[in-house]
């Protein structure tokens, strides 16, 4: 069993009320295992569609340190709920005994690797989305769609 940012199976989560579902990839999956979707941003109370946000001067390792904000292109202060939805989506991991995630690439909450620089303008920087940062602390394997 796996966690897998629910937008990659084609649920309409994403900020702009779409999903994210760009290959067959992840719904072929479904064939050998069982995937539980989440979205962590819908989970910390955010609403859908929402307005872009993008982490602000660090990665999701330092929203989780206190170190720097998630704000949206609107400006708001939007931090607290990225946490948030990173700790329920961490309750589901611990109540499924689940150790691995495939997050959706780049994003502030699940990307891998790479997330985008806080600019609004596609850059990306070398670190992890706020789930992925808080899941990596709790020993949970994390891959991308890219991955697969
Ligand atoms: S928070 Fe994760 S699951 Fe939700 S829309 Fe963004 S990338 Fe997809």
């Amino acid at each position: 069993m796996k966690l897998i940012s629910a937008c990659l199976l084609g649920i309409k989560c994403a900020w702009d009320g779409q999903d994210n579902y760009k290959s067959d990839k992840a719904i072929e999956l479904l064939n050998s295992e069982t995937l539980i979707p989440v979205c962590p941003e819908q989970l910390g109370g955010l609403k859908t569609p929402r307005a872009p946000q993008e982490i602000q001067g660090g990665t999701g390792e330092d929203i989780l340190d206190g170190k720097c904000k998630v704000l949206n292109i609107d400006g708001e202060d939007v931090t607290q709920k990225f946490i948030t939805g990173a700790e329920e989506t961490l309750k589901i991991v611990r109540l499924f005994h689940i150790e691995e995630f495939i997050g959706k690439s780049k994003s502030p909450s699940c990307g891998c690797w790479q997330i985008y620089d806080g600019t609004f303008s596609r850059k990306l920087i070398d670190g992890d989305g706020v789930t992925t940062a808080l899941l990596k602390r709790n020993g949970i394997s994390v891959i991308t769609e890219e991955d697969l």
